[in-house]
């Protein structure tokens, strides 16, 4: 997996200050979208142990509410392999702080009808996320006074919640 950029004070993408990881790669290709150049998988560097060790390291303060991974899509199959383990020690390592992940694809059509049944990693990636935001950019429902969004469509499901009822449940603010 390649990644694009790590930010490490992000407020824009989750709540409280966060870790970002821009990974690369994504076949969605939205109109509009704000990050064109980490479609290829191959944009920015390669992740590595050493890009670990650094983003557990910048996870360490207790100001740091938690890491976010976007892109791109973190949810492409190639992604998945490498996000998977590495979510997992993240987890392991600092069960207070949150995971969340974006994603271009919709949670019931994609990700639980067509990813898990076919994919080996992506149920055990979800389970490491707490807050699932969903969906595609739609540059006609574009929306700026939204948390977090940048179009109507998209949700921010609360993924613990989704797994345990089997009902799609949305992120309230605490
Ligand atoms: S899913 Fe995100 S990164 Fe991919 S094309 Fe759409 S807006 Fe861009």
């Amino acid at each position: 997996m390649y990644y694009g950029e790590i930010k490490k004070c992000d407020i824009a993408n989750g709540p409280g200050v966060r870790v970002s990881l821009f990974v690369s790669g994504c076949t969605h290709h939205c109109k509009g979208c704000f990050n064109e150049e980490t479609w290829s998988f191959e944009y920015g560097k390669p992740f590595t142990e050493e890009t670990e060790e650094q983003i557990l390291k910048l996870l360490e303060p207790s100001y740091i509410s938690g890491l976010t991974v976007l892109g791109g899509e973190p949810m492409e199959y190639m992604n998945q392999e490498v996000l998977f383990p590495f979510l997992k020690k993240v987890k392991e390592r600092f069960p207070e702080k949150s995971i969340w992940c974006f994603t271009g694809y919709v949670y019931e059509k994609d990700i639980l009808h067509r990813m898990i049944p076919k994919w080996k990693y992506t149920k055990k990636m979800l389970e490491q996320i707490d807050y699932l935001v969903d969906g595609p950019f739609v540059m006609e429902k574009k929306n700026i006074s939204l948390k977090f969004r940048g179009s109507s469509n998209q949700r921010i499901i609360d993924v613990k919640k989704t797994l345990e009822t089997g009902e799609v449940v949305l992120w309230e603010e605490q």
